[in-house]
């Protein structure tokens, strides 16, 4: 048992973050954003219809136009603590391990794929996804298309739902993945939105700040040994 004890961005103010996509994301051209909106997104944003109290917050619509995320103000905490992951960690033979249960209409390949990345080489840290039958269990991974993300969001313009690359809500227990990107962005958005399940919200955004350099850091947005390490400081000691 470890002790018991991861958008972006921006002022929307709900009690998750939702994580636009920086440098990692779509081509980004100086054209501007409506540009990089793939056709058949634009296709699937056409009977979008925007609720009369819709916003498109400055922060997201920034990152979309110059493709680079900026963190918003909140830090991550320190001692944040996911009671799930908390739950299900232990320590033995210096080795960590998480054993998380997840459902969802994510894809099993791209889970196993992303909890490979989160284990590294598997000395200090070792993490496994477990589907389960029900969302009783664990934590609710789902793809969205960028409609659904405008909607969720609250966007007027569906088109912005584009940017977002990623939801996480860590004590919610749910996640959501644009799923009109590429693969190798989902499995980026991914990373970083477990990440979010594992230490909270918020984003580093000066040198010194707790996750710089690493997957929460919007330049990053890739596991570091140093991810690994703060989540062994979170939660891997006896
Ligand atoms: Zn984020």
């Amino acid at each position: 048992m470890g002790q018991s004890a991861v958008g972006s961005s921006r002022s929307f103010g709900s009690s998750s973050t939702s994580d636009s996509l920086g440098s990692a994301g779509a081509a980004r051209t100086s054209a501007g954003f409506s540009s990089e909106v793939p056709r058949r997104v634009a296709q699937a944003c056409a009977s979008f219809v925007a609720a009369a109290d819709c916003r498109d917050p400055a922060g997201v619509k920034e990152a979309a136009r110059t493709g680079v995320a900026s963190a918003n103000q909140n830090q991550l905490a320190p001692r944040f603590q996911n009671p799930d992951v908390a739950a299900n960690t232990t320590t033995a033979d210096g080795i960590t391990g998480t054993t998380l249960g997840f459902s969802g209409n994510v894809g099993d390949s791209l889970v196993q794929q992303v909890a490979s990345d989160w284990t590294g080489n598997g000395k200090t840290f070792r993490l496994s996804m477990i589907r389960q039958s029900t969302e009783s269990s664990g934590v609710t991974i789902n793809m969205l298309s960028t409609p659904e993300i405008a909607r969720d969001l609250n966007f007027c313009t569906c088109a912005l739902g584009y940017s977002v690359g990623g939801r996480a809500d860590p004590m919610g227990r749910w996640i959501y993945i644009n799923a009109d990107h590429s693969r190798a962005t989902q499995r980026q958005s991914l990373q970083h939105e477990l990440g979010h399940y594992f230490f909270g919200r918020g984003h580093p955004s000066r040198p010194g700040q707790l996750g710089w350099g690493g997957v929460m850091d919007y330049r990053i947005q890739r596991v570091r040994q140093s991810d690994r390490e703060h989540f062994l400081d979170l939660y891997g000691r006896q």
